[in-house]
């Protein structure tokens, strides 16, 4: 390595949103020796979401971040889905062996606890500014001048945008949301509820080809996690933020008076941890400008659809701060970064098929050839897998 690229490591980088990819880049910054901020608008790192998983090459990434052990006690175990029709008639039971749940050392967390893991292991050598964002950014040639909501000024020789879906610091350096938000048709809600069918690590699954229905329990708790996932022809962009607007679309969406879907509606208007957005998938034709690049959903959201979501997230922030690190100046870095995932994020992100998968089938045709497998009691239909998830191997960045 170069005296240059030995030099680049000690530069400032402001990250914005310490969700995921956030305190992941942090971290790893941290550990090539970059001075790190992140900055969040919420006032903590925040817990609660659904259950996520963590699969193929970015497990090898936790491994490296050594919280694996910690990610493992965190492994919610799903020993059981349960597909139910219309009326709440079982389908199929099937087990977690055999939908290749938890295979190849996959594991499946509490988002919560994800979250939480990576902020530990990193807060202490990031400085991390709560209830804040960035007002405006200035790219100059000797660095980025940041303007928080706040008031506060710095100068940074790099900004990293995580802040997810609607992620502000592209609208800023990009512009509006709308030419790179590519809408798979359909919207979700997801939220606590009490665990009224007694669940224990398992998941029971409804659906129609326009509604899908769900009750997750992570464990034996009081509480299960709920998802009403819906399609729409048209994207709310209005509703987006709107907690009001978002809750009467999903109750008009879902009028059935079968299974646990009116008290699932009831408890979704009444939820205090309501999560709603549209499924659809972020792609971008570039990830970087001048000193700022995106990580994690803000450039590359795969939809969860794909439940590819978090360890696209983990694997960027990973190969953006490596490549970082060993390169001669961001602009370099920012190329690489983009050569080395952008073939990983397009193949994960077909996974999504348009909004029609085994999860959420699109079309009666799709619902009832999904049934009629799981009736034979088989597996899913076969869906690209472990390819795809590990199809990227992993440099040193040493
Ligand atoms: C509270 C919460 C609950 C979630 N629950 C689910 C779920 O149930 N199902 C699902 O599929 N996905 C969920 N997600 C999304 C999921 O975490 C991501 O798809 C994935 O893990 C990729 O993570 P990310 O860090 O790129 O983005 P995200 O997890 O979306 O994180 C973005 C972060 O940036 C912060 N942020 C946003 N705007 C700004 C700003 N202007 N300034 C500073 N910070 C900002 C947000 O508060 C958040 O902490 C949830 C996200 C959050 C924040």
């Amino acid at each position: 390595m170069t005296e240059t690229h030995r030099a680049y490591r000690n530069r400032s980088v402001l990250v914005s949103g310490a969700s995921i990819a956030g305190p992941a880049i942090a971290y790893w910054l941290h550990r090539h020796g970059f001075d790190v901020t992140v900055v969040e608008k919420a006032g903590a790192v925040r817990g609660g979401g659904y259950p996520i998983d963590i699969r193929g090459t970015a497990l090898e990434v936790v491994r490296r971040m050594n919280i694996l052990p910690q990610l493992q006690a965190a492994h919610v175990d799903t020993r059981r889905i349960t597909f139910v029709d219309t009326d709440g008639s079982i389908i199929a039971a099937l087990s977690a062996e055999s939908m290749a749940i938890g295979a190849d050392g996959d594991l499946e967390v509490q988002r919560g606890d994800l979250t939480e893991t990576i902020y530990d292991a990193v807060r202490e050598s990031v400085t991390f500014m709560f209830n804040d964002s960035i007002a405006t950014l200035d790219d100059r040639t000797d660095g980025i001048e940041v303007t928080f909501r706040s008031g506060a000024r710095r100068t940074y020789d790099i900004v990293i945008g995580a802040d997810g879906i609607h992620s502000h610091t592209r609208r800023l350096i990009f512009g509006p949301e709308e030419p790179f938000h590519h809408y798979l048709g359909a919207c979700f809600a997801g939220f606590t509820v009490p665990n009224h069918l007694g669940l224990s690590h398992e998941g029971v699954v409804w659906n129609t080809p326009s509604q899908r229905a769900a009750l997750y329990a992570a464990g034996s708790g009081e509480q299960v996690f709920g998802l009403l996932s819906f399609r729409r022809p048209d994207l709310p962009f209005d509703v987006l933020r709107a907690p009001d607007a978002q809750r009467e679309l999903v109750a008009a969406a879902f009028p059935d008076e079968c299974w646990e879907i009116p008290r699932m509606v009831a408890e979704m208007r009444a939820a205090e941890d309501l999560f709603f957005d549209a499924i659809s998938q972020i792609r971008m034709p570039r990830w970087s400008h001048g000193r700022v690049a995106l990580v994690g959903d803000a450039a590359y959201a795969p939809s969860f659809l794909t439940g590819q979501g978090t360890s696209l997230a983990l694997v960027g922030a990973y190969v953006l701060a490596g490549e970082l690190a060993t390169r001669a100046d961001h602009t370099e870095a920012f190329d690489a970064y983009d050569r080395v995932m952008r073939p990983f994020v397009t193949l994960n992100q077909k996974l999504a098929n348009g909004g029609d998968t085994p999860l959420f089938p699109a079309t009666y045709e799709s619902l009832h050839k999904r049934n009629t497998a799981l009736r034979a009691l088989s597996t899913l239909p076969a869906e690209p897998k472990n390819t795809t998830y590990s199809a990227l191997t992993l440099s040193d960045y040493a």
